[in-house]
């Protein structure tokens, strides 16, 4: 069985495609500036040269289309025919409250997806986008949706309300929901194959640590706490978000300084988190080289995430009543071993000693404690197009019994 995994922005769109029989990735790319002068076709077929076409694609359905052209083409190609491809997996990142696991696309989910989108209205409509020009292209292919929130939906409301009027929570659905739960869902469970225990057996944190970072509580394989919340503007101090902050500045920046909305949103989300604090960067390798070379501002901005991910580990080890590994993952957490030293700082009470020769790894899977520590200290690379691969197989297989 082949699949084709599509994650669309608004105006870029990647995509993998599968063989399952083995789970090896026959060929991946990038469609960027989709609907902008200088649309681009980054192809990347294994085992040949990478292959870039520059063309004018004014819509999402045109590149698509030009992704299936790659995909068969005679030199670059992977494929003779589009009908190879069994199924599409597509990236969603807000399923509401309705989705706790991955879904077959109809016309009725197409519906109710566009209801969602209110909850994200960055994110879901570039994928709705993106579905409905592949249904187009495709219309004979079954394709699944699968989302950044399902994972988290096992939540308690216990973790998942706001302390705000009940009501909210009824008419507007204003609660967590969490995100990145595809890449929190494979690292877990990656985890517990590599220490070869039983998942339903372990209570394991989960750091997603790249430009949007998140860090989630997974009790016996499920998630019970994520710091992420109703947007993913909550929890971590990120690139150019805040994380968590006393609300109230928000009100005393539209009252005192007469801002809108818009105007704090876009402080909140663009301008924020380590560029805000730094002035230098949102990119942790520019922020990492700043502070080694003395500036106090980037040193503070790197000190302030560091500090906020510890805090979070050591309040989901008592979420949890316990912590057997926490696991690294996404760009900076895979990729950092002075952040992961620095984060893990402090918090060796939890039963865990550093391996300093064995964290000198950058996107490769490691055990990284030392070998008489309780808890588990790991990288581990993240997956999510395999996730959304595996959920689309099962379902398809599935529809077909
Ligand atoms: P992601 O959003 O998962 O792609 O992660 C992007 C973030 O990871 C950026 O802030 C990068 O600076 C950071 N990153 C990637 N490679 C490294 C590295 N070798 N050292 C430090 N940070 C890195």
């Amino acid at each position: 069985m082949k699949v084709l995994v599509i994650n669309a922005g608004s105006s870029s769109l990647k995509y993998q495609l599968y063989d399952m029989s083995n789970e090896a990735v026959l060929a991946k790319g990038l469609v960027e500036r989709i609907g902008i002068e200088g649309s681009l076709l980054t192809h990347r077929p294994e085992g040949k040269d990478k292959h870039v076409i520059e063309t004018e694609m004014p819509d999402h359905k045109i590149a698509i289309q030009l992704v299936l052209d790659a995909l068969v083409d005679p030199v670059v190609g992977v494929i003779k025919n589009v009908d190879e491809i069994t199924a599409v997996g597509h990236r969603i990142v807000h399923g509401g409250e309705k989705y706790s696991s991955s879904v077959l696309l109809d016309d009725q989910l197409m519906e109710e997806l566009k209801e969602v989108s209110k909850l994200a209205p960055l994110h879901n409509p570039p994928a709705l986008i993106g579905i409905r020009a592949c249904r187009e292209l495709m219309p004979h292919t079954p394709m699944t949706a699968v989302f950044d929130t399902s994972f988290h939906q096992t939540m308690d409301p216990v973790a998942y309300m706001y302390a705000i009027p009940y009501e909210l929570y009824e008419s507007d659905k204003i609660r967590r929901y969490g995100f990145h739960g595809t890449s929190h869902k494979y690292v877990a469970n990656r985890a517990a194959e590599m220490l070869n225990r039983n998942i339903e057996d372990m209570k394991i944190v989960t750091c997603h640590l790249g430009n949007g970072s998140s860090v989630t509580a997974v009790k016996h394989g499920k998630a019970i706490d994520t710091s992420m919340g109703f947007t993913p503007l909550a929890g971590l101090v990120m690139g150019t978000r805040t994380g968590d902050m006393d609300p109230a500045i928000v009100t005393y920046l539209m009252s005192e300084k007469g801002w809108d909305a818009k105007a704090v949103d876009n402080l909140m989300n663009k301008k924020s988190g380590v560029l805000g604090v730094s002035g230098v960067s949102s990119d942790f390798r520019d922020l990492e080289k700043a502070a080694a070379e003395g500036n106090k501002r980037a040193q503070l901005a790197l000190d302030m995430f560091h500090y906020r991910v510890r805090k979070y580990i050591g309040s989901y080890a008592a979420a949890m009543g316990g912590i057997d590994a926490i696991v690294f993952t996404a760009g900076l957490g895979e990729n950092s071993p002075m952040a992961r030293e620095e984060i893990l700082k402090g918090l060796e009470f939890l039963g865990f000693e550093v391996d300093l020769a064995k964290d000198n790894v950058r996107g490769k899977e490691v055990i990284f404690s030392s070998d008489n520590s309780r808890v588990k200290l790991m990288v581990i690379p993240t997956n999510e197009e395999l996730m959304i691969a595996r959920d689309t197989k099962v379902l398809v297989q599935e529809a077909k019994h």
